[in-house]
């Protein structure tokens, strides 16, 4: 597998490959990679000769007082595990070499951002559509795979796609989830080991609301209720956000029909975790 870290090196291997009429799946991380973004790699090779990946941990999409200085960085041991899933290049550049001089131009999201995570981490998902934007026009891949564990972060890559025409395909992968429902996640190390316990309640809380819907619940604000009281049955861990909402606007939904977007955001000690859960409404 090629590591490369600058923007022409990229370029000059994709020419090389449209040469030869190849094409690529690219899958972005932040590293620290796990069973989640392996299993974005491997459903990239489903779709594309060569599976591409970036190793970068954005700045642009922490706030301040955030983890970014403390995010955990690993690039050898992601290298080896790339490796071992078949993937073809990683894409692991510099903070100078992705940002040689500060941004002017922004891509804002105000329908979109302001729900959800963004009503918590304000220019978080600026951020991220900046430098998404950046590795798609470095890599210009064939199709994009994105986890749906962080389902928000999906939705306003699709649109940014849409509205930019991005010549991509967005591809969408299941949560990748512990034996006992904990979603995977580069944060989850930050958990010593009894938080690791008290960590189950996210997925807890979006089990018990999917019951409820299985029930016939469909009052948005009744599931948040629920969830809440499931997530306060764990003392070490501190809701920061519940909602029930349209899986497409993200707006909060007052009576539930076709599909719900199940979501939560918590901390448990220092450490911040989301889970989401979609649920379809039986008509
Ligand atoms: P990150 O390195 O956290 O920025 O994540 C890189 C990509 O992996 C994003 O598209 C995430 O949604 C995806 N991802 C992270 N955790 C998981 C998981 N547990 N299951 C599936 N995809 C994930």
């Amino acid at each position: 597998m090629l590591v490369v870290t600058t923007i022409a090196g990229v370029r000059a291997r994709r020419q090389e490959l449209w040469r030869q009429g190849k094409t690529v799946a690219f899958v972005p991380t932040m590293g620290a990679l796990h069973e989640g973004h392996l299993s974005l790699v491997r459903r990239g090779r489903e779709l594309a000769d060569e599976v591409w990946a970036s190793v970068f941990v954005n700045p642009t999409q922490f706030g301040p007082g955030e983890d970014f200085e403390r995010y955990p960085r690993h690039l050898d041991q992601d290298v080896a595990l790339l490796t071992k899933e078949g993937a073809a290049l990683v894409f692991a550049p510099s903070v100078k070499e992705m940002y040689p001089r500060p941004p002017e131009v922004q891509v804002t999201l105000p329908r979109l951002a302001p729900h959800l995570c963004g009503a918590h981490r304000p220019g978080h998902f600026s951020g991220v559509a900046l430098v998404v934007a950046k590795l798609f026009n470095i890599v210009q891949p064939e199709v994009a795979l994105f986890g749906a564990k962080d389902f928000q972060q999906a939705v306003i890559i699709r649109r940014l796609v849409e509205d930019l025409n991005v010549p991509v395909r967005i591809e969408v992968v299941p949560t990748v989830r512990e034996a006992d429902g904990l979603a995977m996640s580069s944060r989850n190390s930050y958990l010593a080991e009894s938080e690791r316990q008290q960590a189950v309640a996210l997925w807890q809380a979006l089990a018990a609301a999917k019951a409820a819907v299985a029930s016939g619940e469909r009052r948005g604000s009744e599931l948040e209720k629920l969830m809440l009281a499931t997530l306060r049955r764990y003392p070490g861990v501190r809701p920061q956000y519940v909602a029930a909402v349209d899986p497409e606007t993200l707006a909060p939904v007052e009576r539930v029909a076709g599909g719900v977007l199940l979501a939560i955001a918590a901390y448990v000690g220092n450490t911040r975790l989301i889970d989401n859960l979609l649920v379809e409404v039986p008509q």
